[in-house]
């Protein structure tokens, strides 16, 4: 290991945007005198009669859920992109505006109020990902949809309103940002070099084993060399393939598996429901081929250095790059110790 990386500040590039990300580890010794959230360790009940997500439930809008026993789909009652919007475009000057359609819809992992991912067995979250395979099939297809994004909010800290166990899904005509600058930066790296720049990547990660928290035969879980988030981890599965509709049987239970090992490692962190936001990146639905695209899942938690404290992007990071003190060997270390 390169020990400059453990003790003097410097930057590191992430390869899939191309952004740049300041690295400060003599500085995670400073105390902490910042703001501390409040902990919530309420036991939930299994079924809660308020809960909008609970099964047997009725939404907002008047419609009843139905008596599911694992996974629930359902459009979004709330949907910040909608199929029928008004299609127009604004150009006057330097005032440009596209209109947006889309679909959003909202994934119940369990019909247990009380479980999250971290409580779920490996066969229940195969399950979820039998889902998300469907609905990016489903979605995909439609021709106004060429992207497909996945994600899941956990915990209040992160903005989520519910507890019970859950994701989203938002769908529509164009390509978010982070999509759109790794699907540059890949294709650049897939047309000088005819391989997967995230493949090529997770060779070298898996050879050094240095930022390796997990892995099975199929799937690696590792903390991203240029990680902003404290504990930020990606599951990627180990040969190239575009999108989550391309693996198999065996290895949807391998990518189950690995879900499972790492939500499990981020509660014992620090002993509590650890808060996150989790995304599968994966190729636009625009029926190009997409070659270049190797999908991965991010684990992004805003925890610091316990339960009640949270990393900030403010200041410098508002103003300039991203920093962690914390180095990413350091925090895959810490999790590695917890598998
Ligand atoms: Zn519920």
């Amino acid at each position: 290991m390169n020990t400059d990386l453990q003790d003097y500040s410097h930057k590191r590039l992430n390869i899939l945007t191309g952004e740049w990300v300041l690295v400060s580890p003599h500085r995670a010794k400073r105390p902490w005198q910042g703001q501390n959230e409040v902990l919530s360790n309420q036991v939930r009940p299994t079924h809660d009669p308020s809960c909008y997500l609970c099964a047997g439930n009725t939404r907002i809008n008047g419609k009843v859920n139905p008596d599911y026993k694992d996974v629930f789909v359902f459009t979004n009652d709330f949907a910040a992109l909608q199929s029928n919007s008004k299609s127009f475009a604004l150009d006057n000057g330097l005032l440009i505006a596209e209109s947006e359609t889309g679909i959003c819809k909202v994934i119940c992992f369990s019909p247990d109020h009380s479980k999250s991912l971290a409580d779920m067995d490996v066969d229940a979250i195969t399950k979820v990902v039998k889902v998300w395979q469907k609905e990016y099939q489903l979605l995909g297809a439609n021709q106004a949809i060429n992207n497909v994004q996945i994600f899941e909010n956990k915990g209040a800290v992160m903005g989520c309103s519910n507890p019970h166990p859950h994701g989203q899904i938002w769908s529509q005509s164009t390509l978010p940002n982070e999509v759109e600058k790794k699907d540059n930066q890949q294709n650049a790296y897939y047309s000088k070099n005819k391989s997967s720049l995230l493949g090529d990547y997770l060779k070298q990660e898996i050879e050094t084993k240095e930022r390796v928290v997990f892995e099975n035969d199929d799937f690696v879980v590792l903390i991203p060399f240029w990680a902003v988030w404290p504990f930020e981890a990606m599951i990627a599965p180990k040969k190239q393939y575009k999108d989550i509709t391309q693996i198999s049987e065996k290895e949807s239970r391998a990518y189950a598996e690995a879900i499972s090992v790492l939500t499990k490692a981020y509660d014992a962190l620090f002993e509590c429901s650890f808060p996150y936001s989790s995304g599968i990146h994966q190729a636009p639905t625009n029926g190009k081929d997409n070659k270049h695209w190797h999908w991965h899942m991010s684990f992004y938690p805003p925890l610091l250095r316990s339960a009640t404290v949270k990393k900030f992007m403010v200041g410098y990071e508002m103003f300039g790059t991203p920093q962690r003190d914390i180095t990413a060997e350091q925090a895959a270390q810490r999790l590695r110790d917890l598998v």
